[in-house]
């Protein structure tokens, strides 16, 4: 099944519908028959597992291994689960048809400083990170914006939480705005999960997981911000860290070079060394032009190494190179900001004369709620401190692992609550998807069957020139899954493994 496909709407109504139960009834069967039948069959377990992991090597689903992160002479397979997870497929389109309307609302945060002045003003006065971003960020409206091209790549991810009837419905864990990863290595896994489900004797379901490339339309909208920079002779820049998820990374780079489009790879220190800008605050970096910036890193406190590293963002967003996220965008995906707009009133203030965009992205929402001083933040810590297992406690922080559960926020609400150090924190209403069973795949693990809870990741790419946006599209989903041991981390974390959603 390809991607436009499924987005579509139908042609004839009455035929759809009865096609879609008769689907939904199979595929239901179907997902049910993996379960009862491949998943208790050890025998035939074992040898999928090892069909399935030369299919990812074969298909480029690799990454490098801790003997040798920092070149490829050794490489395994990315952590993958045996079989992919049943999404219903109404939920699945409900996610694509969000996205464009998030990818607005960034942008628009982006532009609205008195907005992110006021959301962030309590989290600043306490988080040294958000602070240092927001530094900067006053440096540039002091300044002025030196580039009116501005290109978006997010990822806005999900969990299905389930309701007493057995349906579940669409809640946002977060957007990321900053470094989403995973865009090119899952346009791979789509041929890994085909391959088992065919070794598997299940032809059917192997033709029900969807095409997936969100690699092409994330360097189409780089592509776009390099055509609309203008020079033919500038790069691309790929900011990382030291040891990158490299492979994923290279998909993007690929679709850039089909467009022959030249990219390069460069740390904070490299740029610290040979970055500089000229008279017109064109960014060069070895000599070479820079159109764009792409951070895949940057995004914590252990990324700036050096008081360099700070220097070096600072001199990126004040050059006029397109920096994607720039640092306004960066802000928008904090937690703070996700909590803000959950407010009531606020929404509509961003989609002034489009309640449908309003509405769709609403139903998204799970319960968020301020640790601001005041009455109602005391409102949140007696709510958390009472019923702690409803909730999650989040830091400012990316990259999984950061947040707090259970009897453990009670520990640090307990220490926090009567000082301005609380407003670090958001809480968030815990999200509870049905578990599921499954394998998960992974170097030096054992195979056992696990319970399993998955996270379903959409990928935006938007592109504005000045008040023109042109291009604003959803390009791709990723569908990651954990042992529901665990509460928290992701697929870098070691926690989480690539997974693709079969749609029922
Ligand atoms: P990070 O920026 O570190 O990725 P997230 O908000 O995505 O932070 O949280 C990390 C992980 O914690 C998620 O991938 C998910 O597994 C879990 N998580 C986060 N928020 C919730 C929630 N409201 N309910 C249940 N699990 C959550
Ligand atoms: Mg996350």
């Amino acid at each position: 099944m390809n991607y436009s496909s499924a987005v579509s709407p139908p042609f004839t109504e009455l035929f759809v519908h009865i096609f879609q139960a008769f689907l939904h009834y199979r595929l239901t069967k179907m997902a049910q028959g993996i379960l009862e039948e491949v998943l208790m069959n050890t025998a035939l377990v074992e040898d999928l597992a090892e069909v399935a992991k030369d299919e990812a090597l074969l298909q480029g689903v690799v990454m490098r291994t801790r003997e040798t992160p920092n070149s490829s002479e050794l490489v395994t397979y990315t952590p993958l689960t045996l079989f992919p997870t049943s999404v219903p497929k109404a939920v699945f389109l409900q996610a694509l048809a969000v996205q464009t309307h998030y990818n607005t609302l960034v942008d628009r945060i982006s532009q609205d400083s008195d907005f992110l002045k006021e959301a962030l003003a309590s989290t600043i006065e306490v988080d040294d990170f958000t602070a240092r971003l927001f530094r900067i960020y006053q440096q540039i409206l002091k300044e002025g914006r030196s580039q009116s091209i501005v290109l978006g790549l997010n990822r806005s991810d999900y969990m299905l939480d389930q309701r007493d009837d057995g349906t579940s419905s669409l809640k946002q864990i977060e957007i990321n705005t900053i470094a989403a990863c995973f865009g090119g290595l899952s346009s791979r896994t789509p041929d890994v999960h085909r391959h088992v489900l065919k070794v598997a004797g299940r032809l059917e379901e192997s033709q029900h997981i969807l095409d997936n490339n969100p690699a092409a339309g994330l360097a189409q909208g780089i592509a776009k911000a390099w055509e609309l920079y203008g020079s033919e002779r500038a790069v691309i820049v790929f900011l990382v860290e030291e040891n990158p998820e490299i492979f994923d990374h290279r998909y993007v780079e690929k679709e850039l070079w089909k467009r022959n489009i030249r990219s390069i790879r460069r740390r904070f220190d490299d740029v610290s060394r040979t970055g500089s800008l000229d008279q017109d605050k064109r960014l060069f970096i070895d000599g070479l032009e820079v159109a764009v910036v792409y951070f895949r890193t940057g995004f914590m406190p252990q990324n700036y190494t050096t008081e360099q590293s700070w220097d070096v963002r600072l001199m990126m967003e004040c050059s006029r190179a397109v920096k994607c996220p720039d640092i306004s965008t960066h802000l928008a995906g904090t937690k703070k900001v996700q909590q803000v707009l959950a407010r009531p009133g606020v929404l509509e203030k961003f989609f002034p004369d489009q309640p449908q965009a309003v509405e769709l992205i609403r139903a998204t929402f799970a319960g968020l709620y301020t640790l601001d001083m005041g009455p109602e933040g005391d409102k949140t810590v007696a709510m958390a401190l009472a019923e702690p297992d409803r909730f999650v406690l989040k830091p400012q922080r990316e990259g999984g692992g950061n947040n707090i559960y259970g009897s453990e926020i009670c520990q640090v609400l307990e220490a926090v609550k009567d000082s301005t150090e609380r407003t670090a924190y958001i809480l968030m209403d815990k999200i509870h998807p049905a578990p599921v069973h499954n394998y998960l795949l992974r170097r030096d693990a054992p195979l056992k069957m696990s319970t399993c809870l998955s996270e379903l990741g959409v990928f935006g790419a938007y592109v504005r020139r000045g008040e023109d946006m042109v291009m604003n599209e959803c390009v791709g989903h990723l569908l990651r899954t954990k042992s529901s041991e665990h509460s928290d981390g992701g697929v870098a974390a070691g926690v989480a493994v690539l997974d693709n959603p079969l749609l029922i």
